[in-house]
């Protein structure tokens, strides 16, 4: 799989509902340096899985989590990624630079 991160969109719009959701500060140091991690993080769930099994859908059985990072004491805060998406909209890029993304926003290349 391709290295991939979150659509620079998707992460404004998920942090933007975190903020609405009462999130503005850290729950252990309480400062307010929170950041949203470019990555996804993936978690696997429902057991091991066999090497077939993955090959046949390799996404079928893990979750893109959204990572928000406290900068100040390393806490860090996971969010299913799937709360938050709206409809089929893709959520993640694979190997394009940032720039090359904002490009691609800019000539309509995405479903939305
Ligand atoms: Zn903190």
């Amino acid at each position: 799989m391709a290295v991939a991160r979150w659509r620079k969109k998707f992460l404004t719009e998920v942090t933007e509902k975190l903020v609405q959701l009462g999130l503005k500060s850290c729950p252990v140091c309480n400062s307010d340096t929170l950041g949203a991690k470019s990555w996804p993080v993936m978690a696997e769930i429902g057991g091991l899985h066999s090497a077939k099994d993955m090959q046949s859908d390799e996404e079928q059985n893990v979750l893109f989590l959204v990572g928000v990072e406290c900068s100040s004491c390393g806490h860090l805060m996971l969010f299913n990624s799937e709360r938050f998406r709206t409809g089929d909209e893709g959520t993640l890029v694979k190997g394009l630079t940032h720039e090359e993304e904002a490009e691609a926003e800019e000539r309509g290349l995405w479903d939305d």
